[in-house]
């Protein structure tokens, strides 16, 4: 029994609609598909049903790692767990902060109607979400301690809707508290602002935008169908094929679309590439950081090795750097 619960446990997000993995968002990313390969690639159905369902894919070295990560990173869900409940401590904090100073009065907005108020939290909270999504991301490949966790992602060479579950455990953690502060933040500015009156509008207990964002083919991001969307529109959303592009192994493509859901920030920030027609992307790693993306081990611990290195390095540096300051003003003395 005791096993029974576990196997379902490990793969409860295919049946959480807060997943996007969950089991009805990916059958519509396969109708999603076959719409597409039908329609702007003139495939006929059986061709594009095969094309969707590549066993070279599915099965590939890549994609087996990334199925044993899933299971592996399951464990680590008990620790991030507990750091939910800090989205508390950082709401009361900031609530109480904000009451702490008298520019702007509690409950200012108390008056405004609830059906805007819930649409404007509605979306300030994905607006929010994304943008701190977009800005970790291109952290972790701005900063090296960062790229060594995060590199675990991109050293997949195949990709499946399970490719997003192929993070290290530390990324988990680092996700987990970029949410945490973003939601936090915004749920204690909005009660403070607007009272209790403040709510989302959820279909099936999702935000909304987040629903729209997941039936609308998310799981495709992470696949080898490359939809694309039309270039005014990927300038707003990330398309598929943008997400793809930025899995691309082509020093063109590095440090692009870093954006989850929306491309703006893309746009705004100058990392914007939009999706190129009749161009086979290869995914991975460049050749001098390629190691074995298939090794367990190595994906674990080399990242846990790589920053060791880093930390050496800088503390080397840091250190020649005092020691020759002092050297230099001992002599200046003389
Ligand atoms: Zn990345
Ligand atoms: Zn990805």
């Amino acid at each position: 029994m005791e096993i029974f619960d576990q196997i379902i446990s490990t793969f409860s997000d295919f049946g959480n609609p807060k997943k996007r993995v969950f089991f009805g968002y990916l059958f519509l990313s396969v109708l999603i598909a076959l719409v597409w390969l039908i329609v702007a690639k003139r495939m006929s159905l059986s061709k594009a049903f095969w094309k969707i369902f590549d066993k070279d894919i599915f099965f590939s070295k890549s994609s087996m790692a990334d199925y044993k990560i899933f299971v592996i990173n399951r464990i680590f869900t008990f620790f991030i767990s507990p750091l939910l409940l800090t989205q508390v401590a950082i709401a009361t904090a900031i609530y109480f902060a904000l009451h702490s100073q008298s520019f702007i009065p509690a409950g200012v907005f108390s008056n405004v109607n609830i059906v805007l108020v819930i649409g404007l939290f509605t979306f300030t909270m994905f607006v929010v979400d994304d943008f701190s999504k977009y800005l970790v991301h291109r952290w972790m490949h701005r900063f090296p301690i960062l790229w060594a966790i995060h590199k675990v992602h991109h050293s997949a060479e195949t990709l499946t809707p399970v490719t997003v579950y192929r993070v290290h455990p530390l990324e988990g953690v680092l996700y987990s508290f970029r949410g945490v502060f973003a939601q936090g933040t915004t749920i204690s500015i909005f009660f403070f602002l607007f009272g209790n009156v403040v709510d989302l509008y959820t279909i099936v207990g999702v935000n909304i935008l987040v629903f729209v964002f997941h039936v609308t083919g998310s799981n495709l991001r992470h696949s080898h169908i490359d939809i694309r969307y039309w270039p005014w529109l990927e300038r707003i959303l990330i398309s598929p094929a943008q997400h793809q592009l930025h899995h691309s192994v082509a020093e063109e493509h590095f440090d692009k679309n870093f954006g989850a859901a929306l491309a703006i920030w893309d746009w705004l920030f100058g990392s914007l590439h939009l999706s190129e027609t009749h161009k086979e992307l290869e995914f991975g790693l460049d050749a001098r950081e390629r190691s074995s993306g298939y090794n367990l081990k190595t994906l674990y611990f080399q990242p846990l090795l790589d920053i060791r290195k880093i930390l050496i390095r800088r503390i080397r540096k840091f250190s020649s750097a005092v020691t020759s300051w002092f050297t230099s003003d001992s002599l200046n003395m003389h």
